[in-house]
């Protein structure tokens, strides 16, 4: 357990539980059934969201320095979510002050020729982290069973046993020493509205609005079904599923920290031991 931090908020962060967003290995998931406005668990206003995010960065930064340090266990963070999403405000504002020589994020795009004439798994695999290392994935080989289903990219039969792939993949890289947790950012038709609207009239933000964007949008339906083909597939005790409530942007940075501080605390890291002697070194 990590020292106490103080919050404006006064919120015990420490012994709050995450677990109801975690998916059950073998659930069905109906996403109807999971609220992206819930805030049952930080009840607090989004003015006091901010110190304890604060609170909780500082506890994020000592173990991700603490996973560096000791140099023996691999992190990987799997961000998934439709246009909009949040998956680029939980890389800055859940993982701002983490160390860079201790973390990478790995976007997946459009795969290039090269990655199209591999199997798919080739690309992510060469991203996943190393010993004393964390890796953030912004995208996935998940979208191989999404975009990839729904736009039907690969004939049936060539998705449809991909899950289990995805799983042994996992399983491997777990068995191999590599902590994985999956986040899928949870939001609705009408914040996803919102948000494309404000990507549209800023231009600062405008360079991020794909006008290929408004098709996915339009296959809402069927992208919700094959988010939820994904979570009741692929949520396993070595690899969870967390589905983050994430309407409000300041409840997913909560969720989503607290999350990887238990993942990092229950790794039970030290500090490698000290070269002999120091305790007889006088610097001169
Ligand atoms: P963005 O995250 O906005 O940079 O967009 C990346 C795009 O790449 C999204 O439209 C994804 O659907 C697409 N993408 C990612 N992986 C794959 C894949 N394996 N096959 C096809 N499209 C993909
Ligand atoms: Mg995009």
């Amino acid at each position: 357990m990590g020292k106490k931090h103080a919050n404006e908020a006064n919120v015990d962060w420490q012994s709050i539980s995450m677990k109801q967003y975690r998916v059950e290995p073998d659930t069905k998931v109906k996403l109807d059934n999971w609220d992206p406005n819930d805030k049952s668990q930080f009840d607090i206003s989004k003015d006091d969201a901010a110190p304890l995010l604060a609170a909780m960065n500082t506890r994020l930064e000592e173990l991700q320095e603490l996973l560096y340090a000791e140099g023996k266990h691999k992190v990987l963070v799997v961000l998934q979510a439709l246009d909009t999403g949040g998956k680029d405000g939980t890389i800055r504002h859940v993982f701002e002050g983490v160390n860079p020589a201790g973390v990478t994020v790995a976007p997946f795009g459009v795969p290039t020729a090269e990655e199209l004439a591999h199997d798919y798994l080739w690309r992510v695999h060469k991203r996943t982290p190393g010993r004393g290392q964390m890796v953030i994935f912004n995208r996935s080989h998940y979208e191989d069973v999404l975009v990839v289903r729904v736009e039907g990219l690969v004939p049936e039969k060539v998705w449809k046993r991909r899950y289990a792939q995805i799983n042994e993949f996992e399983q491997m890289l777990a068995e191999e020493g590599t902590t994985i947790v999956k986040f899928y950012l949870h939001i609705d038709l009408d914040e996803q509205k919102q948000r494309l609207q404000e990507r549209l009239d800023d231009p600062s933000k405008q360079w991020k609005f794909a006008i290929g964007d408004l098709a996915t949008r339009a296959k809402w339906p069927a992208y919700i079904d094959a988010y939820e083909a994904v979570l009741s597939k692929t949520s396993t005790t070595y690899a969870p599923w967390y589905v983050v409530p994430a309407n409000r942007k300041w409840y997913r940075n909560l969720v989503i920290s607290k999350v990887l501080i238990d993942t990092l605390e229950r790794l039970e890291m030290s500090y490698p031991a000290p070269e002999e002697g120091l305790d007889k070194v006088v610097i001169v």
